[in-house]
């Protein structure tokens, strides 16, 4: 069986830790490398953002398909769109020269999401889509940040005309149901996948010697792209409220396009007083997190909204806990006052006082260290991806009975970028 995964605005390959390249990016490669030890052949289709090849072999049966759309250059996310239709036309072109092309296409984010809809309507194809993150979810959670309608209004379509929708979470399937009014008939839920064999404790005092940590010192761990939604500021005001001052709150993540939040962090920190507390790590690569983690104490995740939060779930693989935001994923992944503490409230005092009781609790940290390892079994990726390939089956099996139902128009209206599609077609 031949996937198409789309992954049009970020490669899989480039480095994490970017504005735009986290969870997503490390679940398309994952799924991929997993779906492709299972037998089946692969392709992930990304927009060429570099002189890169077009075609490289990533591993057996696993290939990442490079597709020309607008400049070979990284642009950003909000300016793709524009490209759409170049990818969608280009992307199209290669599928047609490929001996038996493919049986499924599963596309990743709203944008691909929109080129997926697009192309497994031309090549008659079932349509896996999985959203990462929703626009009206987005703007519900009240971050500051605006989604347009225009991605909403698109996410609304790629729900309707998909085979089949996956979500990470039960919570994430709810809100599909209720903001999009997708069909709870064609929603699978399946969490993300994590690296079981990467993610697992190390010794603490060799990584916090690696890291030039003190061993004695109480470490907070925050990771993750540099991002509002990510509520890092909330964390930093607890840190500056909490009862021990000789605390390293560890920031990792974030690239050159962070520098203006990295600069407002470090101005509050210092407004708070604990400037000499916070040290930003930059974006390290995924190898080196274990080390993160395992140095840490607590792992906290102060985000707005999660679809899932694989940094929670690889915190608790390394046996630390965490104190998380009751948001999306996050209730699904974290039992609250078992392997970590879920703060319903977006404000510094309530993380300020789970922490103060776990740094100053070293064995209520160690039951709930032992019990976050227990927990993390089920998102093992030899599990997952069985489950994502039975998503599969069901969607052939759907679309192949929805071929006898007469169709109801591409679900588009008459968007110009759609016509610019079909327009360049048969
Ligand atoms: N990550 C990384 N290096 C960094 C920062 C993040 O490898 O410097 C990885 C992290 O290990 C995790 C992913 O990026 O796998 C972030 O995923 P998560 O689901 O937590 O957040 P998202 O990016 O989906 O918002």
């Amino acid at each position: 069986m031949r996937i198409a995964q789309v992954s049009a605005h970020t490669s899989p390959l480039a480095p994490l830790g970017g504005r735009e390249t986290g969870g997503m990016n490390v679940y398309v490669l994952e799924l991929s490398r997993e779906l492709a030890r299972l037998g089946y052949e692969v392709d992930i289709f990304t927009r060429r953002d570099g002189e890169l090849p077009r075609v490289e072999q990533v591993a057996p049966n696993l290939r990442l398909v490079r597709i020309d759309a607008g400049p070979a250059t990284p642009i950003e996310k909000e300016e793709i769109v524009e490209s759409l239709p170049e990818f969608a036309r280009n992307m199209r072109q290669f599928v047609t020269q490929q001996p038996g092309g493919y049986d499924l296409i599963h596309s990743h984010y709203w944008q691909s999401g929109w080129a997926g809809t697009i192309l497994a309507r031309e090549f008659d194809l079932p349509h896996v889509v999985m959203f990462h993150t929703l626009g009206e979810v987005k703007n519900r959670a009240r971050f500051g940040e605006e989604e347009p309608k225009l991605r909403i209004r698109h996410e609304r379509t790629i729900a309707r005309r998909a085979t089949a929708i996956v979500t990470a979470s039960d919570h994430e399937r709810l809100l599909l149901e209720r903001y999009y009014g997708a069909d709870p008939a064609k929603m699978h839920t399946v969490p993300c996948g994590i690296d079981l064999d990467l993610f697992q404790p190390r010794d603490r005092a060799a990584a916090r010697t690696k890291l030039g940590l003190d061993p004695e010192a109480p470490v907070l761990l925050w990771v993750g792209r540099l991002e509002k939604l990510k509520g890092v500021e909330i964390l930093v005001d607890a840190v500056a409220q909490l009862e021990r001052r000789d605390v390293t709150l560890l920031i990792v993540g974030g690239d050159a396009r962070a520098r203006e939040l990295k600069a407002e962090l470090q101005a509050q920190a210092a407004a708070a007083g604990i400037a000499a507390n916070v040290r930003f790590e930059g974006a390290v690569t995924h190898d080196s997190l274990p080390d993160y983690y395992s140095a840490a104490d607590v792992c906290v995740v102060p985000s707005y909204y999660e679809s899932f939060g694989l940094v929670a779930v690889e915190s608790m693989a390394c046996g630390t806990p965490v104190v998380a935001s009751r948001v999306g994923g996050l209730v699904s992944t974290v039992t609250d006052g078992v392997t970590g503490y879920l703060i319903p409230w977006r404000c510094p005092e309530p993380f300020a006082e789970k922490l103060d009781v776990l740094l100053g609790n070293p064995e209520l940290r160690a039951n709930f260290s032992r019990a976050a390892q227990r927990s993390v079994e089920r998102f093992r990726w030899s599990t997952v991806g069985l489950r994502i390939a039975d998503v599969y089956d069901a969607a052939r099996e759907r679309h192949r009975s929805a071929r006898e139902v007469p169709e109801e128009g591409s679900g588009f209206g008459k968007e110009a970028w759609e016509a610019a599609i079909l327009a360049s077609g048969r």
